[in-house]
């Protein structure tokens, strides 16, 4: 490989006296949306940020920068990332959430007493590629509870850990064509899907259910610790107190799920519900939520880190129940129309994966009549007016849309589940 100081100085723009800045390598990484914060390029980045005078090309000096991803500042710099053009990509999304961002219609979720509390007006979307290229547009440090948008995880780490047979015992793999917290249950007594609240419950009473809750609780916090790189990730107890004391809907389909003993034997009901709930109230940003969707897209591997969270099987039936459940009574209409795995939640977040491509998450509070953030259902729309991001757009020959990405040639590193 050669000498990465020497790549850098041939590719990059340098000054008028030859020299690598500080100012011009962060402006390349802007450029091609990676953070300055981001790991992989952190040696080396602290390594030119250091350096007062021209960086010499040194072989010697490969050991200053020890823990940069040689690899993937290479591809970085030879324009192999997933979307090389990623200023031009970007003003797209700014143009695009511009235009959204002036649709006020909706309103916001009230059947949760705190929710009626948000400001309605707020509004974020962040993009995360599979080779975590990033970008962020308004509130995106905000944050909001999941809701549902908590669903497809809890659904990946029931597969995980008792594997799809077992967790489709207990879960149809149908849409319901009712409401997402209606009482309930399909033909064999059970949850339509496991992105409905009856099946949101269901996969929270899979999950390790030999444990205590607090462990249960633990085990799925952490996951979204490794999918958003988020440290401490907790949930809102004001969103979990309110939820908890008005989730009657929510106990009803437990007590009939119970009662025609759709659970697995030995299931305590009301520690179920307590963690479905604690779930649904944990807190993230759109930024947090875009690099847990990032994961999704990238077949269950973490782009940042090369940790395998989810195997990709998970990730597949995860994936083919958001292209169908995961827009409420709105998933086929969406499937149509947007044709992008989705999942949207009461707090106004919506979750866009673009297989092999890249997590989007658009978070507005105001909600349409079928309970989806009503920017982020525009906002989906223009995207796949725009890019050829439908699932189906690569049959259409010629297709008039702007492709932004290129075909990934390097194999990705795949380490063991930790
Ligand atoms: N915690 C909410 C409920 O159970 C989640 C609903 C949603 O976002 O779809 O009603």
């Amino acid at each position: 490989m050669k000498n990465l100081l020497e790549t850098i100085h041939n590719r990059l723009n340098l000054n008028q006296n030859n020299l690598l800045t500080i100012d011009l390598f962060d402006e390349f990484l802007k450029e091609n949306g990676i953070a300055i914060s981001d790991t992989r390029i952190k040696p080396l980045r602290t390594y030119i940020k250091n350096a007062t005078e021209f960086i010499s090309l040194q072989p010697k000096m490969d050991a200053l920068y020890t823990g940069t991803n040689e690899q993937f500042v290479q591809r970085l710099l030879e324009k192999q990332l997933i979307i090389p053009e990623f200023s031009f990509f970007r003003d797209h999304i700014t143009e695009i959430s511009k235009e959204v961002q002036s649709n006020c219609n909706g309103k916001v979720a009230d059947y949760i007493p705190e929710l009626k509390n948000i400001d309605p007006n707020q509004f974020a979307v962040s993009i995360c590629t599979v080779d975590g290229q990033v970008f962020n547009f308004g509130d995106h440090e905000t944050d909001f509870c999941l809701q549902s948008t908590a669903k497809p995880i809890n659904y990946a780490i029931a597969l995980e850990s008792q594997g799809e047979t077992y967790v489709h015992k207990h879960i149809g793999r149908e849409p319901s064509g009712k409401r997402f917290n209606e009482v309930t249950l399909n033909d064999q007594g059970l949850p339509h899907n496991p992105l409905i609240n009856a099946g949101g419950m269901m996969c929270c009473a899979l999950i390790e259910p030999e444990s205590s809750s607090s462990l249960r609780l633990d085990t799925i916090t952490k996951v979204w610790q490794q999918l958003t790189r988020r440290k401490p990730l907790v949930y809102d107890s004001a969103v979990y107190k309110s939820e908890k004391l008005t989730a009657h809907r929510n106990y009803a389909l437990a007590h009939l799920m119970k009662e025609v003993e759709a659970f697995p034997t030995d299931t305590d009901l009301e520690e179920t519900v307590d963690l479905y709930i604690k779930t649904c109230s944990l807190k993230v940003n759109t930024a947090n939520l875009a690099s847990a969707a990032a994961v999704i897209a990238n077949g269950g591997i973490c782009p940042f880190t090369h940790k395998h969270i989810f195997s990709n099987t998970t990730i597949k039936d995860c994936l083919t129940m958001m292209s169908f459940c995961g827009m409420y009574d709105f998933s086929g209409e969406f499937a149509f129309k947007v044709g992008i795995p989705a999942k949207s939640g009461v707090s106004g977040a919506v979750m866009l994966i673009i297989p092999n491509l890249m997590g989007i998450t658009i978070w507005s509070p105001n909600l349409d009549s079928f309970g989806n953030s009503v920017r982020g259902v525009e906002f989906a729309h223009k995207l796949t007016e725009r890019f050829n991001f439908h699932n189906f757009d690569s049959l259409i020959g010629n297709c008039p849309k702007i492709n932004p990405r290129i075909r990934k040639k390097v194999s990705k590193v795949k380490e063991t589940i930790d």
